[in-house]
C-alpha cells in the first residue's frame, strides 16, 4: 500500500477525512503523541488498526471525540465526577473509562464492557473528527511495543506502506500519552499517568486511587485494569536500565560500567565527565521537557545502536510520574537505586 503524506492544510484534511469515512487508517497528530485513527463505528476498520500495529487483540483503544454530545452515543451513563472533570480538562490529555453503550464495536473495547473516551485539544485532530463526522478510535501510531511517535517522520518509520495516510501536524506538545482514569467505580482510579496529573485530578474529583500497575509490574496471574499496562512497552532495542541517584552518583555508576555499546541517557546539564556517548532528555527539574523528549530519545538510542542505555531516573512528581511510568516499562522495571 502506498501511504499518502498529507500536510495540515484544509484540502489535505478533507482528503484524509474522506479516507477515514471510507474505513481506511490515517495517522493523525494529537497534543499527546501521534494516533493511528479509524472510524470507531466501523468494526472492520478498527480491526485493521490491530493488524497494522501488530497490537495484541486484548488491548482496547481510546475513542476520540470533538464534541461532548458525542459521548451519549458511546457510554451507558455519565457519572457526575466525569462531567466535572470534562468541564475542566476537556479538550485535553485526559481519557476517561465509562461503561459502554450498546453498539460500540467489540473491536474498540477488546470485548470489555467499558469504553475509553478522550476529547483531544489538537486543532488538527479536532478538525479531522469534525470533517469525517466519525468518532475516531486511535491508539498510538507506533508498531506495538516500540516508543510512541511524537512527530510524523517517526510515524512513517513504523507505518509507511501499512496505512492509507499520515497527516503531518508537527511535533506533539505533550509528548507522552494521555492520562487514563476509570470513572466507573465509587472513586476515580488512575490507570495510566499523563499530563493531567494526580494533583490536577484531585483538585476536581477528590482523592484518586492509583492503580498498582502504574508503578509495579503486574503480579503473576493478576488481570490488568488497563490491559496496555501488562506489556513490556515503549521499549527500544537497547536494554534500558534506570539509575536513580544524584548527578554525581549517576555519572560514577555509568563510568564504572562503561563498555562498547553502552550509552547514557541523562539530564540536560549533567553530561560533564561521562565516559560514554550520551543523549539528554530535559533538565532534572523540568518534567514537562522530559515528557516532550523521552520517546524521541528512546528512538535515537536505536539509531545510535546502543546496546545498553543507563538512563537517569526522573522524579515521579506531576507529569514526571508519566515519564517515570513509561521509562519503567521501557526498562522492563530494571532500576538501580543509588540514593
Ligand atoms: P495507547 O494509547 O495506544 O497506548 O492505548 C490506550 C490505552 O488505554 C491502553 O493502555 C489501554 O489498555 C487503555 N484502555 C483503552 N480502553 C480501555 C478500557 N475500556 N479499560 C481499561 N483500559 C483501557
Ligand atoms: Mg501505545
Amino acid at each position: 500500500m502506498q501511504t499518502k503524506h498529507y500536510t495540515d492544510q484544509k484540502e489535505d484534511l478533507i482528503a484524509a477525512a474522506a479516507l477515514l469515512r471510507a474505513g481506511e487508517l490515517v495517522a493523525i497528530p494529537t497534543e499527546t503523541v501521534y494516533g493511528l485513527a479509524a472510524d470507531a463505528r466501523n468494526g472492520a476498520a478498527v480491526a485493521s488498526i490491530f493488524t497494522a500495529k501488530g497490537r495484541p487483540s486484548d488491548n482496547p483503544l481510546i475513542v476520540h471525540i470533538a464534541d461532548k454530545c458525542e459521548l451519549n452515543t458511546l457510554v451507558a451513563e455519565i457519572p457526575a465526577v466525569a462531567e466535572a472533570l470534562a468541564e475542566v480538562y476537556w479538550p485535553g490529555p485526559l481519557t476517561m473509562i465509562f461503561n459502554k453503550a450498546e453498539g460500540v464495536p467489540n473491536e474498540v473495547t477488546a470485548g470489555l464492557d467499558t469504553v475509553a473516551v478522550r476529547m483531544p485539544s489538537h486543532p488538527v485532530a479536532r478538525r479531522l473528527i469534525e470533517l469525517s463526522g466519525c468518532p475516531l478510535a486511535a491508539p498510538s501510531a507506533n508498531r506495538s511495543g516500540s516508543p510512541s511517535p511524537t512527530d510524523a517522520h517517526r510515524v512513517a518509520e513504523d507505518m509507511d506502506g501499512r496505512i492509507a495516510a499520515i497527516v503531518d501536524g508537527g511535533a506533539c506538545s505533550v509528548g507522552v500519552e494521555s492520562t487514563v482514569i476509570s470513572v466507573c467505580g465509587d472513586r476515580v482510579r488512575l490507570l495510566r499517568p499523563g499530563a493531567v496529573t494526580v494533583e490536577m485530578l484531585e483538585a476536581v474529583a477528590g482523592a484518586v486511587e492509583i492503580d498498582e500497575a502504574v508503578l509495579k509490574p503486574l503480579r503473576d496471574g493478576a488481570t490488568a485494569a488497563s490491559p496496555g499496562m501488562k506489556y513490556k512497552h515503549y521499549a527500544p532495542e537497547a536494554r534500558v536500565v534506570l539509575v536513580r541517584g544524584d548527578a554525581a552518583a549517576y555519572r560514577d555508576y555509568v563510568n564504572a560500567n562503561a563498555a562498547e555499546g553502552v550509552m547514557a541517557l541523562c539530564f540536560d546539564g549533567e553530561e560533564q565527565g561521562l565516559a560514554v556517548p550520551y543523549l539528554t532528555y530535559g533538565h532534572r527539574d523540568d518534567a514537562v521537557t522530559q515528557a516532550q523528549q523521552v520517546f524521541e530519545a528512546l528512538r535515537l538510542l536505536d539509531e545510535r545502536q546502543a546496546a545498553v542505555a543507563y538512563t537517569a531516573c526522573p522524579s515521579p512528581e506531576g507529569i514526571g510520574l508519566a515519564v517515570y511510568n513509561r521509562l519503567l516499562r521501557a526498562a522492563g522495571f530494571e532500576v538501580v537505586i543509588l540514593d
